[in-house]
């Protein structure tokens, strides 16, 4: 929704606005991740800029999530690896806090950008969630770009990950707060490595994944069906409105709940005031956060 007349006059007042992005919890120690890092850093130099300049936080997040598919640097988008049939079923989610509206695709084939495809199902139809063929079809109507090839397009699989068989963690997300005081998140995956055809993880689960309100905007990443046991993101939120729980220990308090289950991977949140947090008990966390009062930091590892 574009502002108001007050809107616009809150613009006047509220300069604050923060970024966080995230390029997944399961990095193998001893490698290097100057690629990606160098690549988050660029990123949030580019958001950071589009939400100072007074760009929704929704299409923020959007955009930033599009070019972590767009850079085969992930296990997302064109990073993404075949489930054990060999096909590429993509996961991705879309949130925004002011009106609690979202979209979500889950085992897309043929498409270049799941997280659009997951705009699309929320700007385009009354659903939240299509799946499969269904999730296809609307991306095709909505004239998204798609793979012709998925074995080319996918080319980019990080090689080193699959033999490796380090746990599959590089789910990419991005969360905002922008000069309006919308909230939003966004998420997409090719989930877990070797998945079974069909598994949809917690990253397309509105509340498990993907989280945005008034009170917080969070991504997840890490061991999917824990979040989702654990509905990990809307309890960030859940531990602020019912449990008054400062925000930074909420996402603490939701990750050690996926510990408690036997998961573990990682998070990234915003808050409605600007906080930004972030947390993982795998073994790192790519990450990117950056904010109006001029922090900028770029890390993988602790
Ligand atoms: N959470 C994702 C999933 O389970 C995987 C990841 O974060 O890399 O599909």
């Amino acid at each position: 929704a574009k502002p108001d007349a007050r809107g616009k006059r809150q613009k006047e007042m509220a300069k604050i606005w923060a970024l966080a992005l995230h390029g997944g919890a399961g990095p193998i120690f001893g490698r290097d991740y100057g690629p990606e890092e160098a690549h988050i850093a660029g990123l949030l130099r580019d958001g950071a800029a589009r939400l100072a300049a007074g760009e929704a936080a929704l299409d923020v997040v959007e955009a930033m999530v599009m070019e972590l598919e767009a850079s085969g640097l992930y296990v997302a988008g064109r990073g993404a690896s075949p489930n054990t049939a060999g096909e590429w079923e993509l996961d991705a989610a879309i949130m925004d806090g002011r009106t609690r509206r979202a979209g979500a695709v889950g085992a897309l084939q043929g498409f270049e950008s799941p997280v659009q495809a997951a705009r699309a199902v929320m700007e385009r139809t009354p659903n939240v969630l299509l799946v499969g063929d269904g999730a296809a079809t609307l991306a095709r109507s909505a004239g998204l770009a798609r793979v012709a090839d998925p074995k080319t397009y996918y080319g980019a699989v990080d090689e080193d990950t699959v033999q490796e068989d380090a746990p599959n963690m590089g789910t990419v997300g991005a969360v905002a707060l922008d000069v309006y005081g919308d909230l939003a998140a966004a998420t997409s995956t090719g989930g877990v490595l070797s998945k079974t055809p069909g598994r949809i993880g917690d990253t397309p689960i509105i509340g498990a994944g993907t989280w945005a309100d008034e009170r917080c905007a969070v991504s997840c990443t890490g061991l999917g069906e824990y979040f989702i046991r654990a509905n990990a993101a809307a309890d960030v939120s859940a531990r602020i409105r019912y449990g008054n729980q400062p925000f930074e220990a909420s996402v603490h308090g939701a990750l050690d709940d996926v510990k408690r289950l036997g998961g573990n991977g990682g998070m990234i949140a915003v808050s409605a005031s600007g906080e930004l947090a972030w947390g993982f008990n795998s073994s790192g966390l790519k990450r990117g956060l950056a904010d109006w009062r001029g922090r900028f930091e770029v890390a993988t590892f602790l």
